[in-house]
């Protein structure tokens, strides 16, 4: 991963797939073009490093000139194109292919249609390293493409932002999401999940979601989720994961611009927990640590049991329905340390002590991720 200014980027086109995409071009190009001497005409800035590696392996004699137009700002192209070096040799008659690096909407090669409008080529063909298929506006030929790639932002190999990363020999894109801290908390019922997660969202900003509450929220205002996930809270067992699951995914969706998540209750299955690394991935991020509060089940019953004179939960208010949640979580749920111990993610933490206390060692961990 690599950073330019405010923004991170990750690897995505090596250069040895950059170099096989040139070569095939060379391909097309000299097979179509046979003896006659071709004119490249690069389009500076960012062509200067496909059309160096291009000539270097065209086999037979060629020309090589450039223009210079201009028409990013920042990560987005704009549809003022500013000609700043024009055509400096008389091209009539001859065979020219355009040498692009990437073609998006198109409004570059509107220009360069413009300027060669009035010369007397004999053929005018477009080549094009990248192609952002999604993006092209317009309805010219492209007579060669190199790599159709998705309409995201890209930098390197003769691209930048902001005039950075051109020099860089592959390519980069832009990361969806800009760098996330995403937490698991973790711990039996009753180990002071909830609580904590008050204390470091407002210390990290992150945005906590407790699939416990949302569940809770739901029953309370009786929607068909609601109802669903209630008949298995009652008892004290897990919510099948499909529908756990989507309720997650769409919490997240709901709070795109988060700087980072607190997930408390989630996962408690290693499907979960696999769905979980799915949508972080589609973020372009992931969860940085899993957080266990280790505590003992006697104090948990203890704990659930006082809860309970107060909450009106019903599956705090009756011990053997608390002890099921405390075995499912041994059960199903535990085995998530092996899941983030092998990802070098697990840091487990005594959650026995004063409130300010165990805020103070959960921070410590965090403070060093
Ligand atoms: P909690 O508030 O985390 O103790 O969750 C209360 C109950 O909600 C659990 O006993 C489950 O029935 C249900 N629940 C919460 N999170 C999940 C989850 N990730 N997967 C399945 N069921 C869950």
């Amino acid at each position: 991963m690599i950073k330019l200014y405010d923004k991170h980027f990750k690897p995505f086109i090596s250069a040895k797939e950059i170099d096989d995409a040139i070569e095939r071009l060379v391909i097309e190009i000299s097979e179509d073009v046979g003896d006659e001497i071709p004119v490249f005409v690069g389009i500076l800035n960012g062509s200067f490093m496909v059309v160096s590696d291009f000539v270097k392996k065209y086999p037979k004699p060629c020309e090589v000139t450039f223009i210079k137009l201009a028409s990013y700002e920042g990560v987005k192209s704009t549809e003022d194109i500013q000609r700043l070096i024009g055509l400096t040799q008389d091209l009539t008659g001859r065979t020219v292919i355009i040498l692009e690096d990437i073609i998006d909407t198109g409004n570059t090669l509107a220009e360069v249609h413009r300027i060669f409008e009035n010369e007397k080529v004999k053929l005018l063909k477009i080549a094009t390293l990248f192609y952002k298929p999604e993006a092209y506006k317009k309805d010219f030929k492209l007579h060669y493409v190199g790599i159709e790639i998705p309409n995201k932002f890209i930098v390197g190999f003769g691209l930048d932002y902001n005039g950075l990363g051109r020099d860089l020999p592959e390519i980069y894109q832009i990361k969806e999401t800009q760098h996330m801290t995403n937490l698991v908390l973790f711990g039996p019922p009753g180990a002071g999940k909830g609580t904590q997660a008050d204390f470091l969202k407002e210390k990290y900003h992150l945005v906590h979601i407790s699939t416990g509450d949302v569940f809770r929220y739901n029953i309370k205002n009786e929607t068909a989720l609601g109802m669903l996930a209630k008949s298995y809270m009652d008892k004290g067992e897990l919510v099948p994961d499909q529908v756990t699951i989507d309720m997650l995914n769409a919490e997240v969706e709901k709070n795109a611009d988060a700087n980072g998540f607190i997930f408390d209750g989630f996962p408690r299955t290693n499907a979960q927990a696999d769905a979980l690394d799915k949508l972080m991935d589609s973020k372009d991020s992931q969860i940085n640590a899993m957080i266990a509060l280790e505590v003992d089940d006697e104090i948990l019953v203890e704990r659930l049991l006082s809860r309970g004179k107060t909450s009106g939960r019903a599956d705090d208010a009756d011990e053997s329905i608390i002890r099921n949640r405390i075995a499912e979580y041994y059960n199903k749920t535990a085995i998530l340390k092996d899941f983030y111990s092998a990802q070098n993610k697990y840091f487990g933490v005594d959650g026995v002590g004063s409130i300010e206390d165990i805020t103070v060692r959960l921070s410590t961990v965090i403070d060093k991720l």
